[in-house]
Parts: C-alpha cells; sequence; structure tokens
C-alpha cells in the first residue's frame, strides 16, 4: 500500500444511481470537506462529540439543514421532516454511530463483502428482523489516525477479510505510511481551524 492508495477520510462518496429516498441520498451525498473545521475532531478516538448544531448552525429564518428553504411556524428550525432526517443522520455517521454507518454503507455498497465479495448470509432472518456478519471497517484504522471521517474511510467486510486487514494493518511498512499521512494531514487542519 503507497500513499496513492490511501483515501481521504473526509472525501464525498463517488456520486452514484440510488434507489432510494432523497434525504437518504442527500445524506449519502453529503460533501463532509468543511466538516473537521466545525468542531474538534479527535483522529484516534472512533466516537465523537460534535452535535447536530456544530454541523448545522442556524442560518436566520433559513432551514438548518442548508437547504435553503424558509421555515414556516410553527417549526423553528427545519423546513421538513426529511431536512431533519438528514441532518440528524449526517451527525450520526460524523459520530461514529456504527449502526447508523453500516445502515448507510449498505443503501451504498450493497449486501457483500467489499474485500473477497462474498454475500452476508446473514441479513435476511425473516420477521424478527436482520443479522449480520460483515463489520464496519475503517479503511484507515482508528489506531493510525483514522477514527474522525466521513463514510469515505469506511468499507464493508466479512469476519475473515476483517480479521485478515486488522493483522494487515499492523505491519510495519504500512502504519508507518499512514502515519505520515496522518500527521500531515493533522497540521493542515489544525492550521486550517488556527487561520480560519
Ligand atoms: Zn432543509
Ligand atoms: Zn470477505
Amino acid at each position: 500500500m503507497n500513499k496513492d492508495n490511501i483515501q481521504e477520510l473526509w472525501s464525498k462518496l463517488p456520486d452514484k444511481e440510488l434507489d432510494c429516498k432523497d434525504w437518504i441520498k442527500r445524506v449519502l451525498m453529503f460533501d463532509p470537506i468543511n466538516v473537521p473545521k466545525l468542531f474538534s475532531v479527535k483522529q484516534y478516538q472512533r466516537r465523537q462529540i460534535v452535535s447536530v448544531l456544530d454541523l448545522f448552525p442556524v442560518n436566520g429564518n433559513l432551514c438548518g439543514c442548508g437547504c435553503g428553504q424558509e421555515v414556516k411556524k410553527p417549526k423553528r428550525r427545519w423546513a421538513t421532516e426529511e431536512c431533519e432526517l438528514f441532518a440528524v443522520n449526517v451527525r450520526f455517521i460524523i459520530a461514529g454511530h456504527t449502526a447508523t454507518i453500516s445502515k448507510f454503507m449498505r443503501r451504498y455498497y450493497g449486501w457483500n463483502c467489499a474485500k473477497c465479495g462474498c454475500e452476508d448470509k446473514g441479513h435476511d432472518m425473516g420477521a424478527n428482523g436482520s443479522v449480520s456478519w460483515i463489520k464496519v471497517d475503517h479503511i484507515i484504522p482508528v489506531k493510525l489516525g483514522g477514527g474522525s471521517c466521513w463514510l469515505s474511510n469506511y468499507q464493508l467486510l466479512c469476519h475473515d477479510c476483517h480479521v485478515g486487514k486488522t493483522n494487515n494493518d499492523f505491519n510495519w511498512k504500512q502504519s508507518n505510511q499512514i502515519k505520515i499521512f496522518s500527521t500531515e494531514y493533522l497540521n493542515q487542519t489544525n492550521h486550517e481551524q488556527r487561520t480560519g
């Protein structure tokens, strides 16, 4: 793995045809480029302390989600229920809420392991709900600075691939390169926070 292969922590997912509700599409196509400037990111933690208000500040009488619609009474902060669902779910993802991340990753990538392509045989368990064998994995691991990130730093892996990757992530060569990347990223983010 070289530096070119290391995915940006805060890049947008690639545009894609999606068969789902508009607000779900808005979550998946959210551009997180400015997010690291909005709260104190903890790169080496998997959960982040961040509020909906941090990410979607009050915007006069316009909807807090950034859709540009006016908020009409009795509504106070969001123009529609979908606006609120969008904002709340973006916040859950950035906070590192695994169930939410998993739900949106599946909407985008489907039910297969990103590495070997095997199917998640456990998902169809009938009326009692879903059981999943596939795990949400940080592409750049939390231990190496990938803890605070957008969906672009996650992938879905089966159990075997997940175990294999976890071992792989901590060999000297890869961890060394990722540390270089993380230090650069951290400096850049700190600089932007100081100056911006
Ligand atoms: Zn809105
Ligand atoms: Zn696999």
